[in-house]
């Protein structure tokens, strides 16, 4: 709670200060205050759908309720924004688990170059490792050296394997690989790296899906997730990389990250909304420890209070 709270400051000073401009010098909820609560939260990156739909869920309480107060106003919205993160299907997840009957549990991680990737793979790796996990490692992005040192450095930092092969190899040969290799040492997870390039989606769409394949001739349902890795810090951009990236592939889970070094945290709150996807983790830091499963309840606790 410590770390998310110090990880959202910059979000949250953004936010709210543009919040209480917003409703500056006005005792009850009016037109005006709508409107500016709308640029508001536009400017603190929440996106323009997502924004549109909490205002008219607080218009639709106004007009129900008569008399809104400024002061209730947050209180309102803290309740939309929840709502809003809600509505995604799957619960906040609460500790570093996994499933008892997918064993090893095959992670798929995507993404595009520069968005804090392989620190997430570390991170991960750090945490299940914690959690008491067995984690393996696949340096599936064979397109860059510099990946799979970054990895292989990953790996001996936080003393998990790592499985990889030459620069240029095939990227589902060391899937394949690292999912034979899990199985054959029981790991509990392996966590496999691909490449990230945005240019052409037919060969990225291609590339994943025969990674995909691949995995599934050692274990029939893998992979099990598939998390998509988005820079928070790039606000709109993210979402636009999620656009992109879901087309190609089925994605299953998010990690947000680098939101310690940004305002534009409410985009969290338009991907969330716009994808219905589950933001699984956030990144709040450069260290091992500054990754955090996302609890929406937090969340918005820690931006409000
Ligand atoms: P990749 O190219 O996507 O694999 O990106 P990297 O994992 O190499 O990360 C790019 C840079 O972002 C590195 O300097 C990381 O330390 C930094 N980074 C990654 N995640 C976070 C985060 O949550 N917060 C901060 N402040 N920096 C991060």
């Amino acid at each position: 709670k410590e770390s998310l709270d110090e990880g959202l400051q910059k979000t949250k000073s953004g936010f709210f200060e543009k919040i209480t401009k917003a409703i500056a010098g006005k005792s009850t909820v009016d037109e005006e205050v709508l409107d500016n609560l709308e640029d508001a939260l536009v400017s603190a990156d929440v996106g323009i759908d997502t924004t549109i739909e909490i205002i008219k869920r607080i218009e639709e309480r106004v007009a129900r309720d008569k008399y809104v107060g400024t002061s209730e106003l947050n209180k309102l919205l803290q309740n939309e924004i929840e709502n809003i993160l809600t509505d995604t299907p799957e619960d906040s997840y609460k500790e570093f688990d996994l499933p008892e009957d997918k064993r090893p549990y095959v992670l798929l991680v995507v993404g595009v170059n520069g968005v804090g990737k392989t620190t997430t793979i570390g991170k991960l790796a750090h945490n299940y490792k914690k959690a008491g996990k067995s984690v393996l490692l696949g340096a599936a992005d064979t397109f860059r050296a510099a990946a799979v040192d970054q990895l292989t450095i990953w790996s001996e930092r936080v003393g998990v394997p790592i499985v990889k092969q030459a620069m240029g190899s095939d990227p589902a040969s060391v899937a394949f690989d690292a999912v034979q290799s899990a199985v054959s040492r029981k790991s509990d997870i392996v966590i496999i790296d691909t490449a990230g390039r945005l240019h052409n989606k037919a060969h990225l769409m291609e590339e994943l899906s025969k990674i995909k394949r691949v995995t599934q001739k050692v274990i029939p349902d893998a992979p099990h997730e598939v998390l998509l890795v988005l820079d928070g810090s790039t606000g709109q951009n993210a979402l636009e990389q999620a656009k992109h990236f879901t087309a190609a592939t089925d994605v299953t889970s998010l990690a947000i990250t680098k939101l310690d070094g940004t305002a534009k945290g409410g985009v969290v709150l338009a991907i969330a909304n716009q994808f219905k996807i589950p933001v699984k983790y956030i990144g709040v830091g450069e260290k091992m420890d500054d990754l955090l499963l996302f609890d929406k309840h937090e969340f918005v606790d820690s931006l409000f209070n």
